[in-house]
């Protein structure tokens, strides 16, 4: 179902490749996700030092940054909007990839026991790497998909139950403030080892923490972090309206071809071998062989999106582990323990 909406105020909606997007008004420098160029960026490694950023912000002190700029990255034909937002965080809440941050919402609600309390935290990944869309650790991104709400008896949307916090970024206009935690999260993070394959499989806005990785891995000159392995993304979503970030993928396989691999399920457009839909565990099995290599020979896997994927995918899993003569709980299980098992689904 399609979930457009008119774009914030104070700025001007426009088309980018076929697409509507939402340009700001701001005066700095603007950053697109529908970006082309994927040539390799000088950072200021100088966010490489240290420790893993945990919790830096929490709900007592949460730290407040202002939106730079909201882009709608859907087409007309998504099921549903998801967002591109480039939040101004002056560097001072750092993270790793693959890390998420949390966002409250202005507002409050009654809970429970009748009281008037403040909304609480909702959980984003972080969608660009730690440098930022402008590659000076300035900024930070976030991929959100506005929830709405459609009343099952007459198939009406109905604003009144509509997300709470996704739609207040989603409409937010450049200057808006907005009140952070985090960050926050180590289960997706890159392996120390740049050498080993990754296997990125989203659904999504599932997407966020693997927009993360692939620039550090292609986009960034890091010193500390010169990526020689497999990049290998399957991303699941129901058309080609709903791709994600699509631009800059092709590029990267343009640009990548032995080293960028970018595989789509599109469950409204594409058959599995049966002849039914071809949603994201069908695209994975296309593949199961070289996978399951891949995995034993160190690759590290990685989940995000909703949780409704999971089932399907393990179930996948588990029948081809059998086919190979594999205990499937066991077969995971040492995954997890050698850390090549990823999972964050929401
Ligand atoms: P809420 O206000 O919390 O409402 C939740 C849902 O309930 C909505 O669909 C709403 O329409 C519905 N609802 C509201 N009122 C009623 C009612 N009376 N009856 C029935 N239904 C109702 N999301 C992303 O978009 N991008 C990400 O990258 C992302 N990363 C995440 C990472 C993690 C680790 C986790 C845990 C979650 C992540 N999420 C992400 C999900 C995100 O945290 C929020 O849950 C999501 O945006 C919905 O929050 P909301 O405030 O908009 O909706």
């Amino acid at each position: 179902m399609q979930t457009m909406r008119a774009p914030a105020a104070q700025g001007a909606a426009t088309r980018v490749a076929g697409r509507r997007v939402f340009r700001p008004v701001a005066a700095t420098k603007v950053s697109t996700a529908v970006s082309t160029d994927v040539s390799k960026r000088t950072v200021p490694t100088k966010l490489e030092e240290g420790e893993m950023p945990l919790n830096t912000y929490g709900n007592k002190s949460p730290f407040k940054a202002k939106v730079r700029s909201v882009e709608t990255i859907t087409g007309p034909k998504a099921t549903g909007e998801t967002c591109h937002i480039i939040i101004e965080t002056e560097g001072k809440i750092p993270f790793w990839e693959g890390q998420s941050y949390g966002v409250i919402p202005p507002g409050t609600k009654v809970n429970s026991k009748g009281k008037e309390v403040p909304h609480g935290t909702r959980l984003y990944s972080i969608a660009s790497s730690r440098y930022g869309d402008d590659f000076d650790g300035m900024t930070a991104s976030l991929c959100v998909r506005r929830a709405v709400y459609y009343d099952p008896e007459t198939g009406k949307e109905d604003p009144a139950k509509k997300g709470i916090c996704s739609n207040f970024l989603c409409d937010a206009a450049p200057g808006t403030e907005i009140t952070m935690t985090g960050p926050t999260g180590k289960v997706l993070l890159l392996p120390a080892d740049a050498n080993a394959p990754l296997i990125c499989v989203a659904t999504g806005t599932g997407i966020a923490p693997f927009r993360s990785f692939w620039r550090r891995c292609f986009m960034e000159n890091v010193p500390n972090y010169k990526f020689t392995g497999l990049f290998w993304l399957f991303m699941g979503v129901a058309n080609s309206d709903a791709k994600l970030y699509d631009e800059e993928l092709q590029t990267l396989a343009k640009e990548y071809p032995g080293q960028f691999r970018l595989d789509y399920a599109l469950s409204r457009e594409q058959n599995n071998r049966k002849g039914g839909k071809m949603y994201i565990q069908d695209k994975v099995e296309e593949y199961a062989d070289e996978i399951f290599d891949l995995l034993d020979n160190g690759a590290h896997m990685y989940f995000c999106g909703l949780k409704g994927m999971m089932p399907g995918i393990q179930e996948m899993l588990e029948r081809v582990a059998k086919e190979k003569g594999l205990n499937y709980e066991e077969w995971v299980e040492g995954l997890k323990h050698r850390n090549q098992w990823h999972v964050e689904v929401y």
